[in-house]
């Protein structure tokens, strides 16, 4: 049967192609120079849009001198959000390198696994993190760990900071329109559908292509007066993610937002920073979405600039996004609509969203298909595409789409790239995204179902094999499989393990076992992986005859299941 092809609404884009620093740097949307564009929402600190340019040319020329950074070079970027990240980013970005960012979250023994990844030949570590840093490098082939922040030198050695201060300006590195497509600027860490974390590459045309892609459908759809003008934004998500980096720290660049950035989530701050600086947009996840809902402190702030609340990364549901417009409505007497957009690492991130001229189809999902992108609804058992009703929607399929912002494939990992694509006799790819969607007949997108393994804990992404892996390491356990429980909107997902003990114990043990695998386990994993749905305690992991943990089966065990430990 022949492929059913979903195209966006709108008219492909004619998307620039250029590198990342040329078009954020351009200034193709006429930003005063004077405007702040990152700001510290504790020091109030804040660096210019001329800031920003003269600061990366400073540092790309500083750390090239006292680094010897060279093109091709990867950089792990090791650090929470910060004023001094952006900058970073980009001088590292400028010096012709690529950048891997890392979750702040991380244990030394995770960053480790991902340094080997990446290759990383420098570490730019916040100085928080330093001593993390330091122990997760032992053993790859990083040679400096560079300090992001401090304002001189710290043991004799310059940080990114002092270097982007004093150092003269150098030149950016040249990167041609053909070769933007191809040169990589981000590694990414995402699980995909299955296995272990892997480096997600994108090229500097995936990402300025999304750049231009959510302009388009976010900011110039629908009339003047129906846009959200973005001049303010208050960013928590992690500019480790794919979705705070581009939407925080590439967008705000591109168009001129200022954006109050926050190193943690901390609900007083964030509130105090809206009241404070008005953005009229708020771009979160949905266990923020409840609270916004469910906290009292809401009421003591002025929260009455925001007209457009935008979640991502995690599904929402309709009665959450309307609880929340009621909620603004009773306490500021705004009419808020609060939408979806969805998408992934591996779509740079953002592959849907809400026009603002059809505000009143929230409801039905995460919305339309990104300009210049194509979709298919695809059935994971026979491979072929479902077959539309006869008024154009769909029955529920995995969603498989392709698109300049689609990345090609995973850091030195072949295999992954080739069973996350699937190949046309033409060649053309198609990412398989490991989620189940439906488009109606007007052409929006829902979310139904995740069929791939990631488990998502407030939008942060657990890995079940990372966990399973971690788990057989522990002397009394012989087998383990980890699967996600839904649990409610304020914490989405809970991971949940099913453990194969070497020796069963008496039933009256079993917590006091489980007690010692929740103790053993926490310190070599970062918050977010906690086993927060539990340890139950199987005679057995159902397997496939090839080996493959049977995660359905274990999701609907979890449903008869006896007490958790
Ligand atoms: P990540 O690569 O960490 O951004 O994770 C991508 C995954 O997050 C997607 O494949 C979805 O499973 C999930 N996701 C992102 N946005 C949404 C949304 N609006 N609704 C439901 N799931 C979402």
């Amino acid at each position: 049967m022949s492929a059913k092809i979903y195209r966006s609404h709108y008219p492909d884009l004619d998307i620039v192609s250029e590198d990342l620093i040329s078009y954020i740097f351009s200034n193709p949307f006429n930003v005063p120079h004077n405007k702040p564009i990152y700001i510290d929402a504790q020091s109030r600190k804040q660096y210019t849009y001329a800031d920003v340019i003269q600061r990366t040319k400073s540092l790309t020329n500083g750390l090239q001198q006292t680094f010897g950074l060279r093109k091709d070079d990867v950089v792990a970027l090791f650090s929470p959000n910060t004023i001094e990240y952006a900058i970073a980013c980009y001088g590292i970005v400028g010096s012709g390198c690529l950048v891997a960012p890392t979750s702040a979250a991380l244990t030394a023994l995770e960053l480790n696994a991902q340094l080997k990844t990446s290759g990383a030949r420098f570490v730019v570590a916040h100085s928080s993190l330093l001593e993390t840093a330091r122990r997760a490098a032992k053993g790859t082939v990083v040679e400096k760990i560079i300090l992001l922040d401090g304002a001189s030198p710290v043991d004799g050695q310059a940080t990114c900071e002092h270097l982007a201060s004093t150092f003269p300006q150098g030149l950016l590195a040249t990167i041609s329109p053909a070769d933007a497509a191809k040169r990589p600027v981000f590694i990414c860490f995402s699980s995909g559908t299955s296995g272990p974390s892997k480096g997600v590459v994108s090229t500097h045309q995936n990402i300025t292509a999304n750049l231009q892609q959510w302009r388009a459908l976010m900011l110039e759809t629908g009339s003047p007066a129906q846009r959200p003008q973005r001049r303010t934004a208050v960013a928590f998500l992690p500019f480790s993610h794919i979705y705070g980096l581009n939407l925080y720290m590439c967008q705000s660049m591109a168009w001129g937002t200022s954006v109050v950035i926050l190193p943690k989530f901390d609900l007083d701050t964030y509130l105090g920073c809206i009241e404070k600086y008005q953005p009229d947009e708020l771009a979160l996840v949905p266990p923020i979405a409840l609270m916004l809902v469910k906290d009292e402190r809401v009421s003591k702030y002025n929260l009455s600039s925001v007209r457009r609340v935008m979640s991502a990364a995690a599904p929402l549901t309709s009665e959450l996004a309307a609880a929340l417009e009621a909620k603004f409505k009773a306490l500021f007497q705004t009419e808020v609509f609060c939408t979806q957009s969805w998408g992934l690492t591996e779509t740079s991130p953002m592959a849907t969203g809400i026009p603002n001229n059809r505000l009143d189809k929230r409801e039905s999902g995460v919305g339309v298909i990104a300009p210049s992108m194509e979709f298919r609804f695809v059935d994971p058992e026979t491979m072929t595409d479902v077959v539309a009703n006869p008024d154009g929607s769909t029955p529920a399929g995995e969603i498989w789409c392709r698109g300049p912002n689609v990345v090609s494939g995973y850091y030195n990992n072949e295999e992954a790239t080739k069973s996350a694509f699937y190949t046309e006799p033409d060649g053309t790819k198609w990412f398989r995204t490991g989620d189940i969607g439906a488009i109606d007949k007007e052409g929006y997108v829902a979310i139904l179902d995740r069929i791939k393994e990631m488990i998502k804990y407030k939008g942060l992404q657990v890995i079940p094999s990372e966990l399973e892996g971690k788990l057989i390491e522990h002397p009394d356990i012989e087998d383990a499989g980890v699967v996600g429980m839904w649990a409610d909107e304020r914490a989405t997902e809970l991971p949940v393990a099913f453990v194969v003990l070497r020796q069963k114990p008496n039933t009256s043990d079993i917590k006091t076992v489980t007690d010692g695998i929740h103790s053993w386990l926490n310190p070599k994993i970062a918050n977010h992986k906690r086993l927060r749905g539990g340890i139950f305690v199987v005679d057995q992991i159902p397997k496939s005859p090839s080996g493959k943990i049977l995660r359905r089966q274990l999701k609907d065990l979890l449903k008869s299941k006896a007490p958790k430990a």
